[in-house]
Order: C-alpha cells, then structure tokens, then sequence
C-alpha cells in the first residue's frame, strides 16, 4: 500500500451527540482510515469532509481541546469508532485514542470500541477501568487470503487474539460477522471460533450501494464465478430470499448449539461468562441512515497541517 496523505486538523468538539440507537455520543479521532476496507459504509464521509482521495488513501488526523467536566458524561454511552478504526496503524504513532481515553478515564462513561486491530491490547489496562465496556471486532472470514483481498487491517488471527485478550481480562466482546458475503462468509465456522470468547454476536448482511457496489461485483465475477449468479439476484434483483433462508438456518443452527439468537441485544445485563447472544442485523438500514445524519451534521475542522 502507499503512503497514506495524513493531515493533522483542529476540531471543536470531538464528542458528537449520536442518533445511533446503540449510543448516546460518538467519537472518530480520525477522518478517513488506512484499513480502507473494499466494502466500507464510511466512505460516504468522504462527501461531508471535502475529500476527493481514494477511500483508504488519506487520514485526518484530530486534535480538540481537552474535555472540559468529563464526569458530565457520567453513565453515557460512548461509541468510538462509528466512521473510522480508532486503531489504524497510525493510532500507533499519533495517540490520538488513547488521549481521549486518558481524558474519560474516571468519568464513568460507558465505552463501546469497535476496530480490526490489535493496536488496542496496548491500551487494554486504560480501558478497563471505564465500567459497562464493550469492545468489538469485525470478523467476516476465517480465511486470511479473502480477508486481505478485502482490507489492510491485521491478520483474523491477530484479531482473535486480541478478542481473547480483553475476554479474559474480563472486558465484554462482540464479534461482529459484518459484512456478510453471501456464500463466501462461513458464520458457524466463525462462531464456533469465537463462542468461548465473546459475549454478542451480532450479524449483518453486506450491502451493496454506491461506488463500492462495482467493485464489488467486478470482484466477485473474478475471483468467484460461480457465486456472481447469485450476487446478481441479491445486488440487482433485490431478491432477499437468500437472507430469509440464511436467518431461518442461524435461528435453527443457535438453538441446536444453545446460544440465544435474538434482535434485541441483552448482553451487557447477562452473566460475563454465559455464551454469547446472537444478534440479526440482517437489512437494519436505519442505523446507517442515522450514522449519516449523524456525521453530515458534525462537520469537520479546518486543516492545520498537512503531509504525505
Ligand atoms: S476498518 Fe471500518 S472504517 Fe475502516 S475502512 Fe474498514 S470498514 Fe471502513
């Protein structure tokens, strides 16, 4: 991969009232991401930023002035990482999550993480001090060669590892099987891999809009064929009978292995150490459409400086 462009930019607050139904605030130390998934629903932030780059290719990079009152946040939910992987490999040089996390520590928000890294076991002693923490990981294949052909994060096993990790320090996990890809995700086998070690599952179908549907498809007719038939009737038919089927074998395939397969999530209120609940997102579009909202209405900052 390239060099990324990394800006550095000032931003006024860099805590967001949220119309995500999962949270109350959130937060992205960075416009843009390295990982530059294929598939990402967050590259529609290039259009409220002013970004004309390749989704992947650029970084914003963010600073704010430190939280006033951070106990005002107190019980809040916190989601970070709604529109960006606050791990991308240049969290490692700029800090700029751990700086929010040492600003909160002690105000009793409640905080929600999701990535594709394991750059946080760095800050797995800092984030287990906030209460009701709940971190997760995007996991959509057990097979790295298909993984890597979707994104520059870190290897699934890296990813798994990391899970393990907080798991038994005690911090809850999610796996999050998101997006799936019709055919080519193996939910149980991914399941049945992470069951000991996360407490939510929770599903979501690919989908398939914009300028990333092309690639997709064109990736898809190269690499699986065989699968480009059914891709046509799901991506361009709209014909979701595949989804119908595959939730009607999950639901099956959950009870025959006693976990809980539900739409609302329980999680944070059940025993640390009871399996993991199931959660099907399966065409839950309306949290997209609120993450969009969310982010067209924050607006970013001015640049400060920038480099390459
Ligand atoms: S890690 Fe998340 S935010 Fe980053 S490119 Fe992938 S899907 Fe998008």
């Amino acid at each position: 991969m390239n060099k990324p462009i990394i800006n550095e930019i000032e931003t006024k607050n860099i805590l967001t009232k949220s119309n995500l139904p999962v949270c109350e605030y959130s937060v992205n130390p960075y416009v843009g991401c390295t990982h530059a998934c294929k598939y990402c629903y967050a590259s529609f932030m290039k259009r409220f930023t002013g970004h004309t780059e390749q989704w992947g290719t650029f970084l914003d990079v963010k600073y704010w002035k430190e939280i006033k009152n951070p106990a005002k946040y107190k019980g809040k939910e916190l989601f970070i990482g709604s529109v960006t992987d606050p791990y991308n490999p240049q969290e490692e040089i700029y800090k700029r999550t751990r700086t929010l996390l040492e600003e909160l520590k002690g105000s009793g928000v409640k905080l929600s993480i999701s990535t594709k890294s394991d750059l946080i076991l760095r800050d797995l002693d800092l984030i287990k001090t906030f209460p009701n923490t709940r971190v997760s990981w995007s996991i959509n294949t057990l097979d790295e060669n298909f993984r890597a052909d979707m994104d520059n994060a870190v290897s699934i096993e890296r990813r798994l590892a990391a899970m393990k990790a907080f798991y038994l320090a005690g911090v809850r996990t999610t796996c999050f099987i998101s997006p799936i890809f019709p055919g080519i995700t193996d939910i149980k086998a991914i399941i049945r891999q992470v069951k000991s070690q996360c407490n939510l599952i929770w599903l979501e179908n690919l989908n398939l809009r914009g300028g990333y549907k092309s690639v997709i498809m064109n990736y898809i007719q190269e690499k699986y064929p065989q699968l480009f038939p059914l891709y046509h009737e799901i991506y361009d038919c709209k014909d979701r009978s595949y989804w119908i089927a595959l939730d009607k074998e999950l639901k099956a395939y959950a009870a025959e292995a006693g976990l809980a397969y539900v739409t609302n999530d329980d999680s944070m209120t059940r025993n640390f150490h009871s399996p993991p609940v199931i959660v099907n997102y399966f065409y839950h579009e309306q949290i997209k459409k609120s993450a969009r909202k969310g982010a067209a209405r924050k607006g970013e900052s001015h640049a400060r400086t920038a480099r390459s």
